[in-house]
């Protein structure tokens, strides 16, 4: 069977197969790799994906091992090819650079970027890529939320996932991969499933070709619905779930379908519709004999109060709100306007000798002065061991760039180590994706399960 590149890639790059071109740590683009031959867009080298940092033919990212680093080829690409280096100028990325290129005027083209200097990555689709990679048609979970989730939710091999709504599907794909258990021609019931609904008819469309072209259509089943008026019955059948996932504006309307039991009307929200049927033919779209685990996702409180609320009123339990407070720490020595090279050989500040060296005093002066105070005789021992040896560790790279004064001036002051050491983290509020509400609806337990296990059990007796 064609298993999900997502689920198992294999270790070479295949046709066909989605992988994920790595230009930066954020710039990944995902692509459809072609076994083209002959000349495709005007190439003639067939398929070819244009970046900032050159041009990869498809043939030269086939049948390789995954993770390959691919350097970019000189690919004909006329005049248009020009435009596109003059369009390159100023990227401030770790990639080669050649300053010898030159701009159509003549004049060289500073950090532009030839068509065979850069290079790639090409990566295996994983859902962590896919979420910063992936179209973006809605508001998206993010890994940091979506793992979180997945383990409190109890999502493990095997499991039946009812998930809404379905908008770019970023959980899906991350839900997917915890459910699915590895046999792929299991029957249903063992295999693992997401039963996704979107009522969007264009984000349906969307999601659905990609389910199929990212090769998981027996392993997620995405149905164009509202669930707030139709619930989750896939016809007239119960999905048998036993893990929820909402992300939805206002969960609370959805949560009377997720019922083991026809709601009386009093345990409806006050914006809900009469709910269709009897008590008698009511069918629940959950497992009956397991435990259920529910997130729901909402990025404001009023939402998260209305969900609770409902949420008593019909049964569930455990009911907890959690913030994922998830933040980068970025870490970086302070510069001190010397004429410093970075590991490239490039100068990073450029600022008269002398200026440089008294700052540098400066700073040795407020370095010591902090370490006395702060540090015992043993640990400022360790530092100044780290410091020569970080020292020595740049003069051995050979710095050509470094102006004779300072170097001497500053051969006992180890300049490039006195920056002090910071870290700056985000914004405190662009770390609020949104509140997670988790709760369980306990198993149903009939009174001749309470005798069969009283049978099997005597403890009372
Ligand atoms: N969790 C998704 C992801 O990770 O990509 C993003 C979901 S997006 C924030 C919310 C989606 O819910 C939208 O696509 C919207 O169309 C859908 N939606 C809103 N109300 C709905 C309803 N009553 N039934 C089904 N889907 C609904």
């Amino acid at each position: 069977p064609n298993i999900s590149p997502f689920l198992d890639p294999g270790t070479l790059t295949t046709p066909s197969s989605l992988a994920i071109v790595h230009l930066s740590r954020d710039n990944l683009q995902p692509v459809y790799l072609r076994d083209y031959s002959g000349v495709v867009d005007g190439y003639a080298e067939g398929a070819v994906i244009n970046t900032r940092f050159g041009s990869f033919p498809h043939s030269t990212l086939l049948n390789i091992p995954w993770g390959s680093q691919v350097r970019a080829s000189i690919v004909d690409t006329g005049s248009r090819g020009r435009k596109r280096k003059i369009a390159q100028v100023g990227d401030g990325d770790g990639q080669d650079k050649d300053s010898e290129n030159t701009a159509s005027d003549g004049k060289p083209a500073r950090n532009a970027v030839t068509a065979s200097s850069g290079f790639v990555h090409i990566l295996p689709p994983t859902p962590e890529i896919w979420t910063t990679s992936l179209p973006h048609r809605t508001q998206v979970v993010y890994t940091p939320d979506y793992s979180y989730i997945l383990h409190r939710i109890r999502a493990r091999p095997g499991m039946r996932i009812i998930e809404a709504g379905a908008g770019s599907g970023s959980f899906t794909h991350a839900a997917v991969r915890a459910v699915y258990n590895g046999y792929p021609d299991t029957p249903d019931e063992k295999t693992g499933k997401i039963f996704s609904f979107e009522f969007d008819k264009s984000r349906y469309e969307k999601m659905q070709e990609e389910i199929h072209s990212h090769g998981l259509d027996g392993l997620v089943q995405l149905t164009h619905r509202d669930v707030y008026n139709e619930g989750f019955l896939l016809d007239g059948e119960s999905p048998q779930a036993e893990c929820i996932f909402l992300d939805l504006p206002a969960p609370w309307r959805a949560l009377p379908h997720l019922s083991r039991r026809r709601p009386k009307p009093n345990q409806l929200p006050a914006d809900a519709k009469a709910l269709n049927g009897t008590d008698s033919d009511w069918k629940s779209p959950l497992r009956a004999d397991r435990s259920v685990y529910i997130c729901t996702f909402s990025p404001c409180i009023e939402q998260v109060t209305q969900t609770i609320e409902v949420m008593r009123r019909l049964g569930w339990m455990e009911i907890e709100m959690v913030e994922v407070c998830h933040k980068k720490i970025n870490v970086a020595r302070e510069r001190v306007g010397l004429n410093m090279p970075n590991d490239r050989g490039t100068n990073l500040t450029p600022g008269s000798v002398d200026e440089a060296v008294t700052k540098l005093r400066e700073v040795e002066i407020r370095f010591r002065e902090f370490h006395a105070k702060t540090q015992d005789a043993d640990a400022t021992m360790e530092d100044d061991t780290a410091e020569k040896e970080a020292a020595e560790d740049v003069n051995m790279n050979g710095d050509g760039n470094q102006q004779d004064g300072a170097a001497e001036d500053t051969q006992t002051t180890k300049p490039w180590m006195l920056g002090r050491l910071t870290h700056r983290t985000e914004a405190e509020l662009k770390t609020h994706t949104s509140y997670l509400v988790f709760a369980v609806l306990p198993q149903e337990w009939s009174e001749e399960q309470e005798a069969a296990a009283f049978e099997k059990w005597p403890c009372g007796k």
